[in-house]
């Protein structure tokens, strides 16, 4: 085992290195920022710690305040001190790795580096955030020990949610300070690694540069408007829906100025450098100060001024430098939102390249130049076209990388549209054509530039999906809501085939199916869902459609099935792990609560949100929510409930999403024992060796709790506080209602507090709540309009 890093420091806290720090607390590395002392400080603030440490700790203010948040939660910055590097340096020196993120010039680094060889421990690891200053340039004057332990590590902004983390090896830099940063970026950080060369703006930013001027000085050519281009080039693409303008003005003009300039400047061989040369309109923008959201103006504003669209959104046209209602060519606009539609990204790219309109011929001129730029920068900028794939997916959320395009778009046809077209390919292309070959990715192998050849792809085992998991020809079970796959180990593994994986009753059944299986047949079970978010609770439509038609017995049967199928997971002779990412809202939620533990993805967003339609959970999660809060009182104390109740209550009423599994551990959604996959890759591996764990450790199932809850007296004070919020016109008497049912089944109805509540008389409560609210008008209207424009109607 290489030492690992659990104390760094970060120099510069911009926008880039208060987000290094937070992310670093986020997973549990203590941390040392520092900023230089603000210039032009009065003399009475010269010996001011708090004037001399004022940049430092505005970086982490910035950092606590920043949306999307930057840390997990609030209280992952109480890892971080703050200081200056004049009076703070000696703080270093506990320091297993220090990062700067200082401004982007080579004197000031050069500086910087001289002073921590002074300070630093002689296994301490330096590393730059640097866009695209050489390694050598940076480390000269420095001794062989310190340039043994330096790299570059090129984080992307916003660094909690970006996955990339480029790493830059200088010549000299040593085997284990590559071990320990990789281990530390890979699995602490949970970062995607892309080994990058020494040259200017490394992977992503010099393809994803490129193809973003490319398709500039194409619309400028082909006199196209910014939301033609922006139609083209986002969903239908593959890339984000925020396409070329919205991202450059999220990220900034001024950003995607320097680092073109960069390029520009540095890359004198380059063949197609005079791509990287900045339209003189962008320019004016610039100099301007149209910077994009921070300057409230970029490509795009909101504003009514020109009459503006339906959205309020104006355009900057590139000729006159004015601002104008959002305009565009109708058949791109037609075109590209049909495209749009098609699910598969592979598919859609398909569609946009064939497609013979004006759409089609401007994709195809800016993708295939792209493509050809890609192929002829390997090896020179990286090894594999997996790294320039794997960059572009985790460094500008593209859905498929160059190469995965190409293959997509089929290589041979693709090739040969662009030699037809007089589009420089390089040789390793013409040799990889001639040599048979149909594309980049086949099966488990790669084709290599370098060596012209199929390679095997190094897939580390702890990223394999569930897919990858499942062994044998078929499911263990099967229905049309949901399977059961053996996974090897004595692990049964549940995933749900509905759409968006909502709860509906073949989902139920399977929980109640396979957790009989695992417990005859397996020694774990494990459920792990695949899609864009885990599950987002109910099948709302058949809740509707009953209620609809005065369908009691179907909805009390509905709701006391899934209540049933989460309590026999809870109490299952084998032990259960749910795995949740992305939305995990309502009915998915209290699949987590059934779970004997949850391993997360630290980008969970949980919540019990069923009062946005009209109801209270539901499947148990009312009970569920309530017990686990109670779960710590050790036996004896008298404790007043109320406050417990209080808060769960709160929680519901008000939908509380967490928005971080870290932060759902705070709430009580998870308990502070779950696991958390900070790479969302591993959650599945990981969740197994969890569910194995817990089977290898003598596994018992839990016993159930009563609870005396605050009965009478609880409900007439939650009462209270909801008049108040329906008086002072916080509430509508829809949601006082909802509210109302949710207190009595919390306190445990009128008797509550006579006697020590079961789960069952909870549970009783919580059903016969939900299906009399299914029964009230309003509800109904909430449950539709839910269905109809997927999102909580407000009243
Ligand atoms: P920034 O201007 O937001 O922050 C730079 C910070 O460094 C400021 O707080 C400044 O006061 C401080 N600083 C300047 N000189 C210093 C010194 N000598 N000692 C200590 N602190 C000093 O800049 P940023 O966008 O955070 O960029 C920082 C670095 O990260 C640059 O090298 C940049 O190229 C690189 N980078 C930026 C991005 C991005 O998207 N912004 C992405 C990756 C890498």
């Amino acid at each position: 085992m290489s030492k690992p890093i659990r104390r760094a420091g970060v120099i510069g806290a911009g926008v880039m290195g208060s987000g290094i720090a937070a992310h670093f607390a986020n997973a549990g590395v203590e941390v040392v920022l520092l900023d230089i002392v603000p210039p032009n400080l009065s003399d009475a603030e010269k010996t001011n710690p708090a004037a001399r440490n004022r940049f430092a700790a505005g970086g982490l203010e910035k950092a606590l305040k920043a949306r999307p948040a930057a840390f997990f939660h609030p209280s992952n910055a109480l890892l971080v001190t703050t200081g200056n590097v004049e009076d703070d340096i000696g703080k270093l020196a506990g320091c297993d790795l220090v990062i700067e993120a200082i401004i982007e010039q080579i004197g000031p680094k050069r500086a910087l580096f001289e002073t921590l060889e002074k300070v630093l421990p002689a296994d301490a690891i330096v590393a730059s955030n640097t866009s695209g200053l050489r390694i050598a340039d940076m480390i000269e004057g420095r001794s062989k020990g310190f340039r043994e332990r330096f790299l570059v590590m090129h984080f992307f902004n916003p660094v909690r949610y970006m996955k990339l983390l480029e790493l830059v090896v200088g010549k000299e830099t040593s085997k284990e300070t590559v071990e320990r940063v990789r281990h530390f970026g890979e699995d602490v950080l949970g970062k995607g690694l892309v080994w990058g060369k020494d040259t200017p703006n490394f992977v992503g930013n010099r393809i994803g540069t490129h193809a973003m001027l490319a398709t500039i000085h194409q619309m400028l050519a082909d006199d196209l408007t910014p939301e033609d281009v922006d139609a083209i080039t986002g969903t239908p693409m593959g890339h984000p829906k925020s396409a070329s303008f919205r991202t450059a003005d999220l990220v900034g003009v001024d950003t995607f100025v320097h680092v073109a300039a960069n390029c520009y400047e540095s890359l004198t061989a380059d063949e197609e450098r005079e791509v990287f040369k900045i339209p003189d309109y962008i320019k004016a923008m610039f100099e301007k100060k149209l910077l994009g959201d921070k300057t409230k103006g970029g490509f795009y504003r909101k504003s009514k001024a020109s009459g503006g669209g339906k959205d309020g959104i104006e355009t900057l046209d590139p000729k006159t430098l004015e601002y104008r209602a959002k305009a565009g060519d109708p058949s791109v606009r037609e075109t590209t939102k049909a495209i749009a539609k098609i699910e598969d990204p592979k598919a859609r790219i398909q569609k946009l390249a064939a497609d013979t309109g004006k759409a089609g011929q401007f994709a195809w001129k800016v993708v295939s130049r792209s493509l050809a730029y890609a192929a002829r920068r390997i090896p020179e900028i990286a090894e594999s076209v997996e790294a320039v794939d794997d960059a572009m997916r985790w460094g500008y959320n593209w859905e498929l990388g160059p190469f995965e395009t190409w293959d997509a778009l089929g290589f041979v046809q693709t090739t040969e549209r662009m030699q037809k077209d007089g589009l420089r390919l390089p040789d390793s292309i013409l040799k990889m054509k001639a040599s048979g070959a149909t594309s980049f990715y086949k099966g488990d192998e790669v084709f290599s530039l370098v060596t012209g050849k199929y390679e095997k792809r190094t897939i580390d085992p702890r990223n394999a999906t569930f897919e990858i998991l499942r062994r044998g020809e078929k499911p263990v079970l099967t229905n049309d809501g949901a399977e059961a796959w053996d996974l090897g180990d004595g692990v049964l593994g549940v995933t749900f085939k509905t759409k968006a994986n909502s709860i509906d009753p073949d989902v139920i059944q399977m929980l109640h199916d396979a957790t009989a299986r695992a417990e005859k047949d397996f020694r774990a079970l494990v459920v792990s869902n695949t899609g864009e978010h885990f599950c987002v609770g109910a099948n709302l439509f058949l809740v509707v459609m009953a209620a609809s038609q005065k369908q009691w017995d179907d909805i009390t049967r509905l709701v006391k099935g899934y209540q049933d199928a989460t309590q026999r997971l809870k109490y299952a002779s084998v032990p259960v792990v749910v795995a949740p990412y992305g939305y995990t809202f309502g009915g998915g939620l209290e699949l987590c609560f059934a779970g004997d533990a949850v391993q997360a993805a630290a980008e969970t967003y949980s919540g019990l949100v069923e009062v946005g339609v009209g109801l209270i959970p539901g499947g148990a999660g009312t009970l569920n929510m309530l017990w686990r809060a109670l779960e710590a009182i050790p036996e004896g104390v008298q404790a007043n409930t109320s406050e417990y109740v209080t808060q769960v209550f709160k929680n519901i009423a008000l939908a509380k999403v967490a928005t971080s599994a870290e932060e759902g551990k705070h709430i009580g959604y998870f308990r502070r024992t779950d696991g958390v996959s900070f790479d969302r890759a591993r959650q599945v591996t990981e969740a197994k060796a969890r569910a194995i764990g817990l089977a290898s450790a003598g596994y018992h199932a839990p016993a159930p709790r009563a609870h005396v809850l605050p009965g009478e007296s609880g409900v007439a004070t939650l009462s209270m506080m909801v008049d108040t919020l329906v008086a002072g016109g916080y509430a509508s008497e829809h949601d006082a209602l909802i509210a109302r049912k949710l207190a009595a089944v919390l306190c445990g109805g009128a008797s509550g507090a006579a006697h020590a509540v079961t789960e069952q008389e909870v549970l009783d409560l919580e059903r016969e709540a939900f299906v009399s609210l299914c029964g009230e008008a309003k509800s109904q209207e909430r449950m539709q309009y839910m269905l109809m424009n997927n999102k909580p109607l407000r009243n």
